[in-house]
């Protein structure tokens, strides 16, 4: 997703660079355009209410839920939902078992790509082990000085 939003492509500096292909990343073919939908998620990612954005998206979206013999799946109506919703109710079954304060966008300098930290302590800042150890670097440096 962090490939695909604008607000983490142009804090990388990344805005001109190619987008990845969908199926590689999400391992599957979602009708839907992920610009749109990964834009649509970082905003509960990044919002001060997690929930409150990602309700406002459900309800817009409005993804049905279907019964099946192998779980739980959902329906919308327009095939250009399909991204969106699956991202969507992803995220919904992720918070019904986490809090929205563990929802958040890396303080590492120059990236706010998302994480969702499922970890003991919930105390993650960093979307990656990359930008925890750039952080540290600079902090050292800075400190050097
Ligand atoms: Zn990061």
């Amino acid at each position: 997703m962090n490939e695909f939003a604008d607000e983490p492509r142009a804090a990388a500096g990344e805005q001109a660079a190619p987008y990845p292909d969908v199926v590689s990343v999400l391992g599957w073919s979602a009708s839907g355009d992920p610009v749109a939908s990964a834009n649509a998620l970082f905003r509960v990612f990044a919002a001060e209410r997690p929930l409150a954005e990602l309700n406002g998206l459900l309800r817009a979206l409005r993804p049905v839920p279907v019964m099946t013999g192998q779980g739980l799946t959902w329906a919308v109506e327009s095939s250009g939902d399909v991204l969106p919703a699956a991202l969507s109710t992803c995220l919904l079954g992720w918070l019904l078992h986490h809090d929205e304060s563990r929802l958040g966008t890396c303080q590492a300098a120059r990236c706010v790509d998302v994480y969702a930290d499922a970890s003991p302590t919930g105390r993650r800042r960093f979307c990656s082990p990359t930008c925890l150890n750039r952080h540290k670097v600079a902090a050292h440096r800075a400190r050097a000085r």
